[in-house]
C-alpha cells in the first residue's frame, strides 16, 4: 500500500463504543418509539421490496420532509445521515486548496472532511472557550476570506445558539458559502429554513438522528435553494439511502408533531439538569463551570474532566470528554439524568476538588 501524507496526519476517529447501561454520550432522543409509529414503520418495511435498488433521489423521504418544513420537494436532498451531506459539499462546492472557515470548539466532522478533500482549514478559537455571535463570524469572515463557512446553530457541543436575526446579518456580510448545521434546531426553534429563498449562499443542514430518534436509520438533509439541491444531487452516491431507512423514514415524518412534544418534554429535562448542575457548580467554585444550552445536551468545564468521564464509565454511565477539559452531558430520560446527577457529585466530591 502507497502510504499518502493524508494517511500520515490523519488519526483514526473511534466513536465511544462501550456498552453503558446509561447512554448520555451522542444526543440522541432517549424516548423508545411510539407503538403505532412503530406499526406504521414495520409495515412500510415489510412492504419495501428489497430485491430492488431504492429510489436513488429519496423522493418519497425528501417530500416528506418538505412536508414538514413547510418548503418544496426541490428545495430538499438527503444524505445518509448529514455526515454524508457534509462530506459531499466541502468536496463538490470547493477546489483542493480552498479556504475554509470553522470554529473551536464545533462539530469536528467540518474539519474531517475539509482534510480528506485538501482544502486550506482555518478553525478560529471561540471567545472565552466558548462565547460565539454574528459580529465575531463577521470579523473572522472578514480576516480570512474564506470560500466557505461552517457552523453548527445550535452549536454542538457548547449548546450556545445564535437567533436567526443575526444569522441573516452574517449570510448578508459574504459571498461564501454558509453551511448552517441546524441538526439540533428543533430544541431553539429559530431556523433559517423559511428564509432559504432569499440566500444564494446558503445550506441548512438538519437530520432526523436528535429530534426523530433515529439516529439508527441515518437521514439527514440540506435545505436549499432549487440550484444548490441540484449541484448537491449530481455528487451523491446514488443509492445512498438505503429502501429500508427510506420506508421508516416516511413513517416517522408523518408524525412529526408526535416528535413535537419529545422535544417539548426534553427541554424540560435539560432545563432540571441544568439547574442541578448548577448547584453542584456552587460547591466547586473555579472548578466546575456549567454552561446554557439551547439544545439537548450540556456542556460542562469540569477539573480532572477525563478521570470523572473514566469514573462514570465504571459506573456504566456513558458521557463525552473533550480533551480540553470540557465534558458533554446528553439530556436522556428523567432516570437517567438523575443517575448521572448524582454519580457527578459524588465522583467530584470523593476526589476532592
Ligand atoms: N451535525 C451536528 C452538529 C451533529 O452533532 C451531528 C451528529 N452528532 C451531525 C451533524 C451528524 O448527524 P447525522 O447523524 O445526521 O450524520
Amino acid at each position: 500500500m502507497r502510504i499518502t501524507e493524508k494517511m500520515k496526519s490523519l488519526k483514526e476517529y473511534i466513536p465511544n463504543v462501550d456498552d453503558c447501561k446509561i447512554k448520555l454520550d451522542a444526543n440522541e432522543n432517549p424516548f423508545p418509539m411510539d407503538e403505532d409509529i412503530k406499526k406504521e414503520v414495520l409495515s412500510a418495511v415489510e412492504k419495501c421490496g428489497l430485491s430492488r435498488y431504492p429510489d436513488p433521489m429519496s423522493k418519497d423521504v425528501c417530500e416528506s420532509y418538505a412536508k414538514v418544513m413547510e418548503v418544496k420537494e426541490s428545495q430538499v436532498v438527503a444524505g445518509c445521515g448529514s455526515d454524508e451531506l457534509i462530506n459531499i459539499i466541502t468536496g463538490f462546492f470547493m477546489d483542493k486548496g480552498d479556504r475554509v472557515l470553522t470554529f473551536e470548539p464545533d462539530f469536528s466532522f467540518y474539519a474531517f472532511y475539509s482534510f480528506l478533500h485538501e482544502l486550506d482549514i482555518i478553525s478560529v478559537p471561540k471567545e472565552q472557550g466558548v462565547a460565539f455571535d454574528a459580529d465575531f463570524v463577521i470579523k473572522s469572515i472578514e480576516r480570512f476570506d474564506p470560500k466557505m463557512v461552517l457552523f453548527s446553530n445550535p452549536c454542538n457541543p457548547t449548546g450556545g445558539a445564535i437567533k436567526s436575526e443575526q444569522v441573516k446579518k452574517i449570510l448578508e456580510s459574504t459571498q461564501a458559502m454558509v453551511v448552517l448545521d441546524e441538526a439540533y434546531m428543533e430544541f431553539f426553534g429559530d431556523s433559517l429554513v423559511p428564509d432559504i429563498n432569499e440566500y444564494e449562499n446558503l445550506i441548512i443542514l438538519r437530520t432526523m438522528s436528535k429530534a426523530y430518534g433515529f439516529a439508527g436509520g441515518r437521514v439527514g438533509f440540506a435545505v436549499a435553494r432549487e440550484e444548490i439541491i441540484r449541484e448537491i444531487k449530481k455528487a451523491k452516491s446514488p443509492f445512498n439511502l438505503t429502501k429500508l431507512s427510506q420506508a421508516a423514514a416516511c413513517a416517522i415524518l408523518k408524525h412529526a408533531d408526535k416528535y413535537k412534544a419529545q422535544v417539548d418534554a426534553l427541554t424540560v429535562l435539560t432545563r432540571e439538569t441544568y439547574a442541578r448542575l448548577k448547584e453542584i457548580e456552587k460547591k466547586h467554585p473555579g472548578k466546575v463551570t456549567v454552561f446554557e444550552s439551547s439544545a439537548n445536551f450540556i456542556y460542562i468545564k469540569c477539573a480532572r474532566s477525563q478521570e470523572i468521564f473514566e469514573k462514570l464509565r465504571d459506573m456504566s454511565i456513558l458521557i463525552r470528554a473533550y480533551p480540553d477539559g470540557h465534558l458533554r452531558v446528553s439530556t436522556g430520560l428523567k432516570e437517567e439524568n438523575d443517575a448521572f446527577l448524582d454519580a457527578f457529585d459524588a465522583i467530584l466530591k470523593e476526589t476532592g476538588l
